[in-house]
């Protein structure tokens, strides 16, 4: 399967990685639209939330978990967390991922 995010968690392309865990992995958007901008992405390949949902909820709650966990890492703990859901909704890849936006830098 050509999934770049299934590339990155396999370490074939690089990416800015911030944590990774048994099921999980976050990295640096490439494209920051926000100060903070991390992407929280499942190591097992699912098309979209909703499939994650339906088939892993645990590792979807993992996933929100870990997004407010570098949200109080590297902000002040607020943030947005976003899923766009299919390319009508500006889904560009097609492996599941959150995007973790916050205004508020760490140190900045
Ligand atoms: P979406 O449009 O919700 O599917 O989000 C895909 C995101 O992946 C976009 O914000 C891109 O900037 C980001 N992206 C694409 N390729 C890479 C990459 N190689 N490393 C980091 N982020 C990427
Ligand atoms: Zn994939």
């Amino acid at each position: 399967m050509d999934c770049i995010f299934c590339k990155i968690i396999a370490g074939e392309i690089p990416a800015s990685i911030v944590a990774e865990t048994d099921t999980l992995v976050a990295f640096h958007d490439i494209a920051r639209e926000a100060p903070l901008h991390i992407l929280v992405v499942p190591r097992d390949h699912h098309t979209d939330v909703v499939e994650l949902a339906a088939k892993s909820p645990a590792i979807l709650s993992e996933l929100v978990l870990l997004g407010g966990q570098l949200a109080a890492e590297h902000s002040n703990g607020s943030f947005n967390l976003q899923f766009n859901t299919g390319a009508d909704a500006g889904q560009s890849v097609f492996h599941v991922h959150g995007h973790v936006k916050s205004r508020i830098l760490k140190g900045a």
